[in-house]
């Protein structure tokens, strides 16, 4: 669903993807993981072209993404993305920050974009904070209500940056509880992440990124008991 081919990018002269080459496949759950700077946030971000590649080819079923002329609103809705802080609008309620986009954007009545803001909501497990303003909730409620709120555009891909990130320990598991029933309905995901037990158990593969390079592309059982490579070896004894 996904292909991408040698991704080149590059701030200025700092050159921080060096050719990555992959293939996501539709309904996959792909886990991104790799050291702090190995590029793994600018990978995603080249994803729906909140960066512009420097070369290399993206293409999302038959639209190139990289294409000068792509459209790249279209490629924003059908690209949901959650980010390690949240950003929800903090002066609208739960409600409006996941109506607020289908509606804007995509047209679709209140009435109808409330009816499925709802069943997201119950879905996340949020439905009594409808009418609650962000800075009223945890960090575990705020990116439950984050991910609701990306998948309120129906999009075809969600991107995941550390999206445990910034949580305090008791509240990661309810936010990958939310991630991994969302797997299961066979929505196609791509998780940077230093979750390792939940990469282990969710992810369909792993893409090992070091200093921009894809050092390893490889499903979780053979990444974790046998890496090919030195760094994909050093870097798990760190994180296991
Ligand atoms: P990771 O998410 O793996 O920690 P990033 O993709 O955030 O890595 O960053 C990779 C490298 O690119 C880092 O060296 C970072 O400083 C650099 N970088 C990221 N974004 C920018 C930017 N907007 N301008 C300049 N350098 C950047
Ligand atoms: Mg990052």
């Amino acid at each position: 669903m996904i292909k991408i081919t040698n991704l080149n990018k590059s701030f200025g002269n700092v050159h921080v993807l060096k050719g990555i080459t992959t293939t996501i496949e539709q309904g996959s759950v792909v886990a991104v993981i790799g050291p702090s700077g190995s590029g793994k946030s600018t990978f995603l971000r080249c994803m729906n072209l909140l960066e512009t590649p420097s070369n290399g080819e993206i293409w999302m079923d038959e639209i190139e993404v990289t294409n000068p002329k792509c459209n790249i609103m279209k490629i924003r809705e059908d690209v949901g993305m959650v980010f390690q802080h949240f950003h929800l609008f903090p002066h609208m309620t739960v409600l409006e920050n996941i109506t607020y986009a289908p509606i804007n954007v995509k047209g679709m009545s209140k009435t109808k974009a409330e009816e499925n803001a709802k069943a997201l909501l119950e879905k996340v497990g949020l439905l009594e904070k409808a009418n609650v303003y962000p800075p009223k909730l945890s960090g575990g409620q705020k990116q439950r209500v984050a991910i609701a709120r990306a998948l309120a555009m129906e999009p075809k891909v969600m991107l995941f940056d550390e999206p445990t990130s910034a949580l305090d320990p008791e509240m990661v598991k309810e936010v990958l509880e939310v991630m991994k029933s969302l797997a299961h309905t066979g929505m196609t995901m791509v998780i940077v992440t230093h979750e390792m037990g939940f990469a282990k158990e969710v992810a369909d593969r792993i893409l090992f990124l070091d200093e921009g390079n894809l050092v390893e592309d490889a499903t979780p059982i053979e990444l974790f008991t046998k890496p090919k490579t030195n760094r994909a070896k050093l870097f798990l004894e760190k994180v296991l």
